[in-house]
């Protein structure tokens, strides 16, 4: 019911968009508008079939673990810097903070940097313009603690325990246009893969704390040597 819901209102605002436009709109402003429109929704389209496919895929078990020694202070800087558009049009102030026991630990690199975006990616956009964002990671005994903590509005207490479901949405009206409610549902399921968790609350001053666990996947035994083949012909 819910994906039905999702899908219908743009594919209805689209279909009601094409319409006028083939009923002969003939003011220029007005297609370039609807026009706009329809690129708004359809865009808002591929992002809820793209996110819903993912969940389906992670639900399926289709999307298992890669494990990889991977640097995460160099994965958390990439985000920040995918990310730097947007950050700069929202004047945002994002620091990394990441010690050296996180630049060689085994997890799985591409859902960590999934993970990782989608909570910097919400806080980026929910946190009001001039907003101060901290991203950080640590290894706590045998496992990977990641946070993203903003300043922003926060999330009413009521809502704490539910913006990990599919769909949920604190204030659709608030909520950034194109949003689909399920980037943490994917964070979610990403972290549960990692034999971990994800959980937010509210700082006392202000804003939300998004808190990852991950369980560090024992290291292989080290590679053999390379083999050169100068050394054998000497
Ligand atoms: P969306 O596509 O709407 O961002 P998410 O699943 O990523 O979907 O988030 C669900 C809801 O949780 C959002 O609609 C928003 O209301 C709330 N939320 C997520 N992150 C934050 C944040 N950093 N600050 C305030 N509210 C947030």
């Amino acid at each position: 019911a819910n994906v039905s819901h999702e899908l219908r209102t743009p594919l209805t605002a689209i279909r009601g968009y094409a319409e006028a436009l083939l009923d002969g709109g003939d003011d220029p402003e007005l297609r370039t508008r609807f026009l706009g429109i329809i690129e708004r929704h359809a865009a808002r389209m591929e992002r809820l079939v793209t996110e819903l496919l993912r969940l389906a895929r992670l639900d399926a078990g289709q999307e298992p673990l890669e494990p990889a020694v991977t640097n995460v202070a160099t994965l958390l800087t990439g985000v920040k810097e995918d990310l730097g558009a947007a950050i700069a049009e929202k004047g945002h102030q994002v620091t990394v903070r990441a010690g050296a026991d996180v630049a060689a630990v085994r997890v799985d690199p591409a859902k960590v940097h999934d993970i990782v975006r989608n909570l910097v990616e919400n806080a980026v956009n929910y946190t009001p313009a001039g907003g101060v964002i901290e991203v950080s990671a640590a290894v706590d005994g045998e496992t990977l603690v990641l946070d993203v903590v903003d300043n922003g509005p926060g999330i009413p207490s009521d809502d704490l325990g539910r913006v990990f479901e599919r769909f949920y949405r604190v204030d659709k009206s608030r909520g950034r246009p194109g949003g689909t409610g399920l980037g943490l549902a994917i964070v979610r399921h990403l972290a549960e893969l990692h034999r971990g968790s994800v959980a937010v609350r509210n700082r006392p001053g202000g804003g939300a704390a998004f808190e990852v666990r991950l369980a560090m996947l024992p290291p292989d035994l080290a590679p053999p040597p390379a083999f050169d083949a100068d050394d054998v012909r000497g």
